[in-house]
């Protein structure tokens, strides 16, 4: 009997959604670049603007700041760099300063040196310790050059929400620039660059329901431009050559209106189903520890500590039963790392952690799939502490 697999890890990828397939099958049909004058590179275009407008729109934004990339990753590097443009003249970024939990593509501080990369730390709560950022930034020498501060919107482990209109409004008051990394929040929680007051918004496809290897670094402005990271032919108005991924564009724009437009509906119904399934959890293991409960997460998220059961453990036996879940971050080529996150957060990152995350098309059934695993699991984790 083949086992039935239940998807829990919509942090890491999203399955394509259906519109995003459909779209993108269309598209293969178009033979055009999007560059060239002729009727099929009018096609292209015409495809590669409706899909900027989508993408715009998640975020509220003015389709003409949204910069198509290969992924949040790359959108990452190119706006993390010392180096800007205001008009004809250069800017300087001298400094960078990153919240604790940021994702690894921002963490790492892109195109600056690791000198000039400081972290703001996280309270126990998980969120991001405004006090601190405050007292870097005065200390931030402004003579050197700008301070500019990256602080994600929603946390990929735990989907904690952070209060980034507060950090941004600190930011400014120090003349420096935001950079908001909204992957995890896109679709889930609404986003709009003006309220966040973001200079520049990072975001991914693949989490939105779109194709991998695309995402968009979209700006609030065209006052202040990141120097361009990859150069060339001048595509996307020169601020990333080579010719645009097509048809990940494509789909990358059907994913995010249809994120957009179920976003309210599906919010509903996925936070009802994670309240299910921790309060069986709950039921079933009364010391499990639930990261950020206490705090605005996104409701899909659910990151635990069972205590006995490590994260590397864990992940296997739920594998194992069918369920797909994750150790908080799946991003460093398969290997089951310690959490910074946790880390941050001051938990002992030995006793482990594990992420369940829901999606648009998880239903009741994966619910009690999953919980069904969590009995299992946990009940073989008391017995053997028992006979220990
Ligand atoms: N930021 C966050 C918060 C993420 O969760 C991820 C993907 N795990 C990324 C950035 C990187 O996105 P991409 O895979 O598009 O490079």
């Amino acid at each position: 009997m083949v086992l039935k697999r239940t998807y829990m890890d919509w942090n890491a990828t999203a399955p394509l959604s259906e519109p995003a397939r459909l779209a993108m099958l269309d598209a293969l049909r178009l033979p055009g670049n999007a560059s060239s004058v002729h009727s099929e590179g009018r096609a292209a275009r015409a495809a590669v603007e409706k899909a900027r407008r989508h993408v715009a729109a998640l975020v509220g934004a003015e389709p003409a700041h949204v910069f198509f990339t290969s992924g949040a990753t790359e959108a990452a590097n190119h706006v993390l760099t010392p180096d800007y443009r205001m008009g004809r003249s250069r800017l300087t970024v001298s400094h960078l300063y990153v919240s604790a939990i940021e994702h690894p593509s921002v963490r790492e501080g892109g195109r600056f040196n690791k000198e000039q990369v400081s972290e703001i730390p996280v309270g126990r709560s998980g969120i991001v310790d405004l006090a601190a950022l405050e007292t870097a930034l005065a200390a931030h020498d402004r003579a050197a050059g700008l301070p500019m501060v990256a602080v994600m919107l929603v946390n990929n482990e735990t989907g904690i929400v952070q209060p980034v209109a507060e950090a941004a409004r600190l930011v400014h008051q120090a003349g420096g620039l935001m950079v908001v990394d909204a992957v995890q929040a896109a679709g889930r929680i609404g986003v709009d660059i003006a309220e966040l007051d973001a200079d520049f918004v990072i975001l991914s496809s693949h989490k939105v329901g779109g194709p991998k290897g695309v995402g968009a670094l979209v700006l609030r402005g065209e006052a202040l431009m990141p120097a361009p990271l990859i150069r060339g032919g001048g595509q996307e108005k020169g601020h990333r050559s080579g010719t645009e991924n097509f048809h990940a564009v494509v789909g990358f724009g059907a994913a995010s209106e249809a994120a957009l437009g179920q976003l309210a509906e599906r919010n509903a119904d996925i936070s009802a189903l994670r309240e299910e399934l921790e309060r069986g959890m709950r039921n079933v293991a009364p010391d499990l520890v639930i990261h950020g409960q206490d705090v605005a997460r996104v409701s899909n998220t659910c990151f635990f500590t069972l205590p006995g059961l490590k994260s590397e453990t864990g992940q296997i036996a739920f594998d194992l039963e069918g369920i797909a879940l994750s150790a908080g971050s799946a991003c460093s080529s398969g290997k089951v790392g310690q959490s910074h996150v946790l880390t941050a957060m001051g938990f002992d990152p030995d006793l482990g952690a594990l992420r369940i995350s829901l999606g648009l098309t998880t239903t009741m059934d994966d619910v009690n799939a999953t919980l069904a695993a969590f009995a299992k699991i946990s009940g073989r984790r008391r017995s053997a502490g028992e006979a220990a």
